[in-house]
């Protein structure tokens, strides 16, 4: 039997020519491109939490409901009374499922986001059947709002995807824009504000959720110092949320993430500094590099920040010899041409980034 026969038989021809999610090996490396948190818990804290993850019962499913973690997540991360979250092996588990949602079979299914996004937005929407139709942003990276209005007019999309702040250009949208995105959707169609970095941005959607019935606000607990658990969550209107409710996976909590993340959520105020840390570095790293002749900064409300410079190719390639791992954007899209995106990390990690890029840039 020949495997390439049973592969062509088999596999979908999109999935064929396409390439699996590429993540860099970061070994060695001052690792600065995945806006992970640069901080663990405490020693203490981490202590505590391999006594109470001993105790898990690994020989037993996860219990369905995950009545414990949400009820912290309710309490700890502002879910307004009344709304339920549903409960995501990160937040890429939640797109995913939306997609699957929300891709109709017997008519086209369009899901509609500005771009440059986070790349997950059309992957998963590709996967599950939607056409997926990006709106670029304009060159101050903020929303086109009448092209997005255009747009929605004409595909009708059954979602629209609009990360705030947004990935990979770090900035916030307008409120007013958004706010005119979801009355132009009304009953049509859902928003889905993607607040990953919300403990950088502190603004959110998320009290708004009883002004607007077709609004999702989805968050992850990534971005806050748990990348490694793999915990995304999202509320909506309860109604709604039941029907992503059954197509979530039984079980896709495993019960170490939903110890761990319960015993992290109990000490949220250590995250909570940990991020304000991080705001402050922000501010540093991001005048430091704005004093660096040719490099232009954007505003960032993230863990992270783009910035322009003369030759992003090649102040990518020395960096990597300097062993510094960043992200270049520059072919993404044409308006983050010569656009480079940083971690914000320790003051030492900064430091080292920094005076890498200043070599790096003649
Ligand atoms: N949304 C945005 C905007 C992101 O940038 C990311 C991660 N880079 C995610 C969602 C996914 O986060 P996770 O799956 O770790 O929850």
């Amino acid at each position: 039997m020949s495997l390439d026969s049973l592969i062509a038989n088999t596999i979908r021809p999109d999935v064929r020519s396409d390439k699996s999610y590429h993540v860099p090996d970061a070994s060695g490396f001052v690792k600065l491109d995945a806006m992970e948190n640069p901080y663990q818990l405490p020693e203490e804290l981490r202590r505590e939490l391999a006594g109470r993850l001993a105790e898990v019962a690994l020989n037993r499913y996860p219990a369905a409901a995950y009545g414990p973690l949400k009820e912290r997540i309710r309490a700890k991360l502002g879910i307004p009374a009344g709304y339920d979250v549903l409960l995501g092996n990160g937040s890429d588990e939640l797109i995913a499922i939306m997609a699957a949602t929300c891709a109709w079979q017997d008519r086209r299914a369009v899901m509609l986001a500005p771009v440059p996004a986070f790349v997950m937005f059309q992957r998963s929407a590709q996967v599950a059947g939607m056409d997926f139709v990006g709106i670029p942003l304009k060159a101050d990276l903020a929303l086109d709002l009448p092209a997005m209005l255009a747009a929605i007019e004409r595909h009708r999309p059954t979602l629209i995807f609009l990360a705030y702040p947004n990935n990979p250009t770090g900035n916030l949208f307008d409120t007013a824009d958004i706010e005119a995105i979801l009355r132009a959707q009304g009953e049509q169609g859902l928003v889905v504000v993607d607040e990953a970095y919300e403990p950088f941005a502190q603004q959110s959607f998320m009290p708004r959720l009883p002004e607007f019935a077709n609004l999702i606000v989805m968050r992850t607990l990534s971005k806050l110092g748990l990348a490694g658990i793999r915990l995304g969550y999202m509320s909506a209107a309860p109604a709604l949320l039941e029907q992503f409710e059954k197509v979530r996976p039984p079980y896709n909590i495993n019960v170490m993430t939903q110890a761990a993340a319960e015993f992290a959520l109990d000490h949220v105020e250590v995250l909570n500094e940990q991020a304000r840390l991080l705001r402050e570095q922000r501010t540093a790293l991001s005048a430091a590099l704005a004093a660096l002749p040719g490099v232009q900064v954007f505003p960032s409300a993230a863990n992270f920040i783009t910035i322009r410079v003369p030759d992003a190719d090649s102040v990518h390639a020395k960096l990597v010899s300097r062993k510094i791992l960043i992200k270049n954007l520059s072919k993404m899209h044409s308006v983050l041409a010569n656009c480079l995106r940083v971690t914000v990390s320790t003051p030492d990690e900064n430091a080292a980034f920094l005076d890498a890029l200043k070599d790096s840039l003649s």
